[in-house]
């Protein structure tokens, strides 16, 4: 068996971890920025960043940074998933079914490609954290990889 050999090029990683704690029980949270201040940190020219919620009533996308497409994915979900219905998890003495569906719809986590040291997005791709079930500390992990 032969392993993989990086020669004068290593893969680095670096990890970092945003945290959150909405006012409201549902938000949507540019974190771009915040994203880029990591990548910039790391110094990695070339590999990829992902961007995970570390929680099962929240979420990690890309779209436009667009206030009425925000309210559009917020009711568009609040269809698919409501708050309040009689969920099958609430027998647990929970009452946040719908953030679990919502966090489902939406997935945990996004991967942007990163290239000459930048996030190599396409036009007005921006990368959102999604709560669902907010008012208490959550968190997102960032993890750049390549060299
Ligand atoms: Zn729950």
């Amino acid at each position: 068996m032969t392993f993989p050999y990086y020669g004068d090029s290593p893969v680095k990683y670096q990890t970092e971890y945003l945290w959150f704690n909405t006012k409201k029980p549902r938000d949507y949270i540019n974190i771009t920025t915040d994203v880029d201040d990591i990548l910039k940190k790391s110094g990695i020219k070339e590999g990829m960043v992902l961007v995970s919620a570390m929680h099962i009533t929240a979420a990690v996308y890309i779209n436009d940074a667009e206030e009425g497409l925000i309210k559009d994915i917020d009711e568009w979900l609040e269809k698919l998933a409501p708050f309040n219905r009689n969920y099958h998890h609430h027998r647990t003495g929970e009452t946040n079914g719908d953030a679990h569906l919502k966090s489902l719809l939406i997935h945990h986590e996004v991967i942007v490609p990163v290239t000459d040291g930048k996030l190599d997005f396409g036009p007005w791709q921006q990368i959102y954290y999604a709560e669902f079930d907010g008012q208490r500390r959550k968190r997102v992990v960032v993890k750049v990889m390549g060299d």
